[in-house]
């Protein structure tokens, strides 16, 4: 009888300890994750990013993806030159969300950047003094945050062409050494080559790509890089005050005589006058974009990001299947239309954007077309991209990703009991 019980006792324990074992195999391991913050400081505005990546999968490519994107409310950074004190308040929202986005225990390990692009570029021309004035009152506000703050900085013209396009080819997986027999979206293709990057800001706007065996006839134009065991070199060039509202600036100052400028929805009209801001009269290479800037023939595909596509996006020109004489075809028909007519169809829509789509689309046309040498034939590889796979097409990632050293050079050895 004791026995009996003793057994029956011990079997009791052994389910017990099974359960046990069960349980805590099926208990979700703490999440080994990681997080980091970039700010990027536009000529028009503020946008913060939250990226978040598995830590033990660091220098894996195509892991890191944002997770949050909070626009700072107001204008860019530029703009509080003569009100620095304003600053703080100004950057307080979004950085509360980045506190309530990640958890507290990572907040101290967590890499705070911020860049700022064109708009200081030219603050700091008409005085490097109040640049700099801006940019201390930044970095002192950002610095009242737990998280581990690495400093506010202008990134040059050629950071931000590189970035943007290390950022889509990151994302992209052109990096990746595994070939996918699947797509993970619609437009790649199955292929190494990597996509060459089309970045239109508010005050400057950048061309990035690899050419095919062209030598790179200006070295300010040349990037040289090897990332997971591979070399690129690579084109780039960042044209200062060719951002759509730069060129409409240039455009408005080079146009006003008296004191109106009345538009008369004639597109024709309007890309003729546009064209006058390009400079095709001299080039001191091979070849050039305009205003003497070498360009080398284009190659492969492109994604055209940040305004490029949020003006094809409002215009519905995005599709694939639009041919650039469609794209020419429907801004003519748009630039037709009455303003009040305009005004009633996209009610919900800021004016100052929808007064501006008209130029802006003419723009777009004008500077892919006349300034870089696309055709009918190259329109084609050119793809409208907002977000690849939920982060957002732009140089923060990219800056991120080189900052803390995600993109080795050498492709990492992958050990045999790896998971990847
Ligand atoms: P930046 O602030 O320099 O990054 O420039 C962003 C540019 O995108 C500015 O010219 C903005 O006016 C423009 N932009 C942002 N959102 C929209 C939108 N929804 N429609 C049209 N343009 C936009």
């Amino acid at each position: 009888k004791n026995i009996l019980a003793i057994l029956g006792f011990s079997s009791i324990i052994a389910v017990i300890a099974l359960l046990a074992v069960g349980l805590t195999q099926n208990k979700a391991l703490p999440e080994n994750v990681k997080y980091g913050i970039v700010l990027d400081a536009g000529s028009s505005h503020t946008s913060l990013y939250i990226y978040k990546w598995p830590a033990e999968k660091e220098n894996d490519t195509g892991v890191v993806h944002q997770v949050e994107e909070c626009r700072v409310k107001g204008p860019g950074i530029s703009k509080f030159v003569q009100k620095v004190n304003e600053i703080g308040i100004y950057l307080t929202d979004c950085m509360e969300r980045a506190r309530e986005v990640i958890p507290r225990s990572q907040h101290q390990e967590t890499p705070v950047y911020l860049g700022a692009t064109a708009g200081m570029r030219l603050l700091r021309m008409e005085s490097e003094e109040l640049a700099d004035r801006v940019l201390d009152v930044v970095e002192r506000s950002l610095s009242n945050y737990p998280f581990d703050f690495q400093g506010a900085r202008i990134i040059t013209g050629q950071e931000e062409g590189a970035y943007g396009w290390i950022t889509i080819n990151y994302l992209l997986g052109k990096f990746s050494q595994k070939t996918r027999w699947f797509s993970i979206v619609p437009y790649e293709t199955n292929n190494q080559e990597t996509f060459g990057a089309l970045d239109l800001g508010g005050a400057s706007t950048q061309v990035t790509f690899v050419p095919q065996n062209q030598t790179i006839e200006s070295p300010d134009n040349a990037l040289q890089f090897r990332l997971y065991g591979k070399d690129y070199n690579v084109y780039t060039h960042s044209f200062l005050c060719y951002g759509k509202d730069q060129a409409l600036w240039q455009k408005l100052a080079k146009d006003i005589q008296q004191f109106e400028i009345q538009g008369i929805g004639n597109y024709q009209q309007c890309h003729q006058s546009i064209l006058e801001l390009f400079n095709t009269s001299y080039c001191p290479y091979s070849q050039c974009a305009f205003n003497g800037i070498f360009l080398p023939p284009l190659q492969g595909d492109f994604g055209a990001f940040s305004a490029f596509y949020f003006v094809m996006k409002f215009l519905n020109l995005t599709s694939e299947k639009v041919s650039q004489e469609k794209v020419t075809e429907m801004m003519k028909k748009f630039c037709a239309q009455p303003w009040e007519e305009i005004k009633t169809s996209y009610a919900g829509v800021k004016e100052k954007y929808l007064s501006e789509y008209c130029f802006s689309g003419t723009y777009i046309l004008s500077l892919l077309l006349q300034g870089y040498h696309f055709t009918a034939d190259s329109w084609e590889h050119i793809h409208f991209i907002g977000k690849i796979q939920g982060s957002d097409a732009g140089w923060t990632l990219g800056y991120m990703l080189n900052l803390t050293n995600m993109i080795p050079a050498e492709q990492p050895l992958s050990t045999p009991l790896s998971h990847s």
